[in-house]
């Protein structure tokens, strides 16, 4: 058989698609939505079963350019043809012009690439560890992470996590972590005073610009202003998880941006390939303590992922890009903030940065997040819950003013009929 009759008899999608064949091959890991989408356009998907939705969702604030973009297409073709994987026992270009615009466009120095946002966390653990053994000359030390935090599902990442729900039935954890209540200095302080009474122990603190997990919760700015000079008070690292809203989420190229400091170490990662698998770790000179051999990931930085996410960077950098992403969050707010005054009754408040948001529901409102998610799904919008009583908006950063208002209409239209059952 020729290469391309080769490549024409091979199947990528089944002819029939059914959630039965699917359960009996995958592991039941997710908890799903009984739809099957199969193709997008902008911020629009389609189901098999040629149903259209408004795609608020975006593989979880990962889909930065919505679906079948021409810089996406172009870019993913153009790599593809050209060259798309061989390894790091090689320079590559596309590598270094990715890394070049990342340590262009953030406070950084340094980047090293993998494949998700728990790989890059993992690799920043690795690397405040070593700091703290080579630099600071601690034996055993201690990272502090947030309570209600997400930093992904491998062991040392679950255990970052502060949420004891990821971690039940894995012990045993990983050891060095301890956890500290969000956007509290109060706790920070008296943390790390209980931890150090026999020295220094305490290595890196480890937080989210905003928490999305956990319920989208922007940082507070006094407290990061106070958290940095802690950090360098003790020569400890600030390392910031930007895995959700980095990479023009929140407005700003960068989620630490909004709160007026720089951390020393940061992570990218959904938003950076715009759906193509990319995770990046980013660190300061002075942190940048990694020699060869340290780490490694077979993956990480090949020229399909950094050429792609190259694309998508200059496109989040072009001018005027980052102020739709601003416009559309106002505008969105601003119709969520109306909804949360007509159902005082139901919504405690609206919450986020550019284009995610949170709409958090009271805990007597008589359903949950899920529910809002169910009856807008069923109108044709997809929505997230991030945890039980937030209903979360990630949509493409391209979205229109006039997709917004779809949104909102959809939304005024789930919260009308969950109050009317
Ligand atoms: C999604 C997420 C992760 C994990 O990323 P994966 O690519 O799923 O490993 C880590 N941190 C934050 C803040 C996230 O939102």
């Amino acid at each position: 058989m020729s290469p391309q009759a080769l490549a024409e008899s091979t199947s990528i999608a089944p002819a029939v698609f059914t959630t039965d064949a699917f359960d009996a091959a995958v592991m039941k890991t997710y908890g799903r939505f009984a739809i099957a989408l199969e193709r997008g356009e902008g911020c629009r998907v389609w189901d098999t079963e040629g149903r259209s939705y408004l795609d608020f969702v975006a593989g979880i604030a990962t889909c930065t350019l919505g679906h079948a973009h021409p810089v996406m297409t172009h870019a993913v073709t153009q790599q593809i043809q050209k060259l798309h994987h061989v390894s790091n026992l090689y320079y590559i270009p596309e590598q270094g012009a990715l890394a070049a615009w990342l340590v262009a466009n953030s406070c950084a120095d340094r980047a090293f690439f993998c494949n998700s946002g728990a790989e890059a966390n993992e690799g920043a653990i690795k690397l405040a560890r070593k700091y703290a053994h080579t630099v600071l000359d601690i034996d055993e030390p201690v990272i502090l992470t947030a309570q209600a935090s997400f930093h992904g599902r491998t062991l040392a990442t679950i255990t970052a996590t502060g949420q004891p729900k990821y971690q039940k039935n894995f012990s045993p954890l990983v050891p060095g972590f301890e956890y500290i209540p969000y956007n509290d200095i109060a706790a920070l302080e008296a943390t790390i005073a209980r931890l150090e009474t026999d020295g220094p122990r305490v290595a890196a603190i480890m937080l989210e610009a905003l928490q999305g997990e956990g319920g989208v919760r922007p940082g507070d700015q006094a407290y990061f202003q106070r958290v940095r000079e802690i950090c360098d008070d003790r020569g400890i690292l600030l390392i910031l998880d930007e895995v959700q809203v980095g990479v023009g989420r929140t407005g700003k190229t960068w989620g630490y941006e909004n709160l007026g400091i720089e951390p020393d170490v940061f992570t990218s990662a959904k938003g950076l390939g715009g759906g193509i698998p990319i995770g990046a770790l980013m660190c300061k000179a002075k942190c940048n303590v990694f020699e060869p051999g340290d780490h490694a990931s077979t993956y990480g930085g090949n020229p399909f992922a950094c050429g792609v996410a190259l694309a998508v960077c200059q496109t989040v950098g072009a001018p005027g890009f980052l102020e739709n992403v601003r416009d559309r969050g106002e505008q969105l707010r601003a119709g969520l903030n109306q909804l949360a005054a007509q159902y005082s009754n139901l919504i405690d408040e609206v919450r986020g940065w550019g284009l995610i948001n949170g709409l958090a529901l009271k805990a007597d409102a008589g359903f949950s997040s899920i529910d809002v998610v169910k009856s807008a799904m069923g109108d044709g919008l997809l929505l997230v819950p991030a945890g039980p009583q937030v209903v979360r908006y990630v949509p493409p950063l391209v979205v229109s003013a006039e997709e917004i208002d779809q949104a909102l209409a959809a939304t005024a239209r789930a919260l009308a009929t969950l109050t009317a059952a």
